[in-house]
Formats: C-alpha cells, structure tokens, sequence
C-alpha cells in the first residue's frame, strides 16, 4: 500500500505556491528490472516525486530549495503543460531536472544520472524507445564521471545494462570485462553472463533480476 501525503511548497525561484506529495510509506513486491527500476507499486512512485513550478517551470525533487546560481538556469527552465498537480511527473521534466542539477557543482552528476535514468523509465512506460535511449546515454555518461571503479557491485551491475538497453552494446561489453574477478561470483556471476548472451545476440529489451536465476 502507498501512502501519499499533500504538502504545499513555496518555489524558491519565483515564490508561487505548489502542490506536491510527499510518499508517507510504500511496499515491493517482486523483482527489479536490471537496472534496479523497482517492482511495480514502488515503481509507480516516480510518477509522485518530481515537483514542477507551473508559473515559472523550475524542477526538481524539492524546489523550495534554492535553485543553482548559474546564468543558464532561467533559460533552461521550462513550463511543462502536459504535467498535472496529481500526476506531476513527465520524462521531460525529469530530464529538465537532471539538466538543472548538473548546473549546481560537479559532484551532482550522480543525482543528474538518476534523474536521466527516471526519465527513460517514464519513457519506456510511454513506449518512447528513442527518448528512452537518450536518457540512458546521458545517465550513463554522467555515471562514468565519477569512473566505473568507484561505483558500488549494484551500481556496477546497473551501468552495464544501462549500456545494453541505451543499445551501446560495445560499451557494455567493455564493462562487463572491467566488473572487479573478485566479485565475480554467485548472483554477480550469474548477472553477468546473463547480460553478455543479451549483448551478444543485441538485445536491449527490459529484464528482470529474477530472470537471470535459474528457473526452479
Ligand atoms: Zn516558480
């Protein structure tokens, strides 16, 4: 069960009043995609948790904060008209939100890369195939910003099939062929080769975790 909770917020941009939600509690249940988009009831949350000024178009997860001191940043925001105070949440804002957050300072590129990948769920649920893709390849850029090394096994793993289903399956390989020997063992291992037959054949279709384990 998903609790939403109304929570009126000020823009820190322009001062207007907006509606948003605050998730009070939610529940999963089975399995996350590859790249850990969650099962449905949770999965359905990122359509609640973007806010969206609809007098001035700033975004973001919480735009009472103070948005960046940066001379792009009035010309980036954008009024959305698609998007509703009950369903805020479009893959355009998402992006507008990822492209506000890489104006703050550098070390925002992995809040930027979840934001860019949030995008290419929403799309993949629209069934924009090439929306989606760009999204990917953006999250997956700014994720090798901060270097593959650096990233937990989870994320990783995540990296590498953001790769495959952004279709950059050169890239995948190569990351498969970095993931860390040490590592490479039960789950991990099974992950992995699951991941290099679907780069092999080029497939960059969506999988669930659970499909990677052997059917019992
Ligand atoms: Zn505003």
């Amino acid at each position: 069960m998903t609790t939403l909770y109304p929570l009126n917020v000020i823009c820190k941009n322009c001062g207007s009043p907006v509606f948003a939600r605050q998730v009070m509690s939610t529940n999963e249940f089975g399995s996350p995609d590859l790249d850990l988009r969650p099962a449905p009831m949770r999965r359905a949350l990122i359509y609640h948790l973007i806010q969206h000024c609809p007098e001035c178009g700033y975004t973001g997860m919480d735009i009472s904060k103070e948005p960046p001191e940066h001379p792009d940043f009035q010309k980036l925001i954008k009024k959305d008209c698609t998007s509703d105070s009950n369903n805020p949440a479009t893959e355009k804002l998402y992006e507008l939100a990822a492209q506000i957050k890489l104006l703050y300072t550098p070390e925002d590129y992995e809040a930027a890369a979840d934001l860019f990948l949030k995008a290419a769920w929403i799309a993949d649920d629209r069934h924009d195939r090439e929306f989606a893709k760009e999204m990917r390849k953006k999250s997956l850029f700014c994720k090798m910003q901060k270097g593959y090394h650096k990233q937990s096994t989870d994320y990783k793993l995540q990296m590498i099939d953001i790769a495959r289903r952004a279709e950059d399956f050169e890239k995948a390989t190569e990351l498969i062929e970095k993931f860390p020997k040490s590592k490479r063992k039960d789950i991990y291992e099974k992950i992995l080769i699951f991941q290099q037959k679907l780069v092999n054949m080029k497939d960059s279709d969506r999988y669930l975790v659970e499909d990677t384990l052997p059917v019992k």
